[in-house]
């Protein structure tokens, strides 16, 4: 590896096909753009060797697991993506790793139309923290804190999946090759809603995306909104893969408080409900109503009706297996 500037050039510098990015990698700062009438939105996550990734990962996985939370993150506020800046620390000389991972980073960035404009560049342990930066019509933005009393509680595609991914790369979990494959993707692959965020800019009245899990991130609307929630266990979206692969206990486990899903998580007004089904149908993008908010400041949660008390702090039955 040769100078800081050279990674740089090498590997991060390349041309940028958006008309909005004035000046990107090379000056003291990045020049950007804003569509007029617009708010900007940013976001940034990081990402440390051994904490948030394995060591073995495929740079390529790596770059785009780094990217997409951060979009996901911008998707959950409605917002269209726009720039990007990368801050990553390098241990040491690795060209073949670097090649695969910014291959991967700038397949990505074009797949969501979203241009590097900039970073740093450092030596030590390696770690990653990426920051992008969106743009939405103003006064649009999707924000935790709208949720109302008797507006419905929608996820978006299915939870425990990315989950039950990583406890197979970690050899906690058994399952055939094709299972193994689809779940390992769901982890490695995240696929930010972006369109969903869109078409819930004029529906929704609140909404994050799923990092922590259900369980764990409903709590963070419930808290901006001053609301309670009624959650029905029975109509979490899951995969046939994973309720194949494990118990339903487990399935329910992974869904609530796995983590990792970068699904969508929102509530909307009963008003608008029929509006939403046609806007999120155009995207593709499944959706399932999985409860409601109610008065009060805690998660009640019911099956088929009926209260059940749930304890998932404190347990985990993959890691009893170790
Ligand atoms: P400065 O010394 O002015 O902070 P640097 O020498 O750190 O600038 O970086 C030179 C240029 O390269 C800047 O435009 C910076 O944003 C960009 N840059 C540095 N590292 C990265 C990276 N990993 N990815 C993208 N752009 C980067
Ligand atoms: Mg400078």
């Amino acid at each position: 590896m040769g100078s800081e500037f050279d990674v740089i050039k090498r590997y991060f510098d390349r041309p940028v096909h958006r008309k909005d990015v004035l000046k990107g990698i090379g000056d003291d700062g990045a020049l950007l753009a804003l569509p007029p009438n617009s708010e900007l939105v940013i976001s940034t996550d990081t990402l440390v060797c051994g904490t948030h990734f394995l060591p073995e990962i495929d740079p390529a996985d790596l770059a785009h697991k780094a990217v997409a939370v951060n979009l996901s993150d911008l998707a959950a506020m409605g917002a269209e993506p726009a720039w990007m800046t990368l801050a990553i620390t390098l241990p040491g000389e690795d060209p073949a790793w670097l090649e695969r991972f910014s291959d991967g980073l700038h397949e990505i960035c074009q797949y969501y139309g979203v241009a590097l404009v900039g970073g740093d560049t450092t030596r030590g342990p390696l770690s990653l923290t990426v920051t992008v930066h969106g743009h939405l019509p103003q006064g649009k933005a999707l924000l935790r804190s709208g949720a109302r009393i008797g507006d419905w509680i929608y996820v978006t595609g299915n939870l425990g999946d990315s989950a039950a991914g990583l406890r197979c790369l970690l050899g906690q979990l058994e399952a055939d090759d094709e299972s193994r494959d689809y779940l390992t993707e769901r982890h490695l692959r995240p696929r930010p809603r972006l369109l969903a965020g869109r078409a819930l800019r004029h529906h929704a009245s609140s909404a994050m995306d799923l990092s922590d899990g259900l369980a764990s991130d409903l709590g963070h609307i419930l808290k901006a909104s001053g609301v309670g929630a009624q959650v029905e266990l029975s109509q979490l979206p899951m995969s046939a893969v994973l309720k194949s692969v494990v118990t339903p206990e487990q399935a329910l486990e992974l869904a609530l408080a796995g983590g990792e899903d970068y699904e969508l998580l929102f509530t909307v007004p009963e008003a608008e409900k029929g509006a939403l089904a046609t806007a999120l149908a155009e995207t593709g993008i499944n959706h399932t109503c999985i409860g409601q908010i109610v008065a009060g400041e805690a998660i009640r949660y019911q099956n088929a009706g009926e209260p059940v008390e749930l304890t998932l702090s404190g347990y985990d039955h993959f890691k009893e297996s170790e």
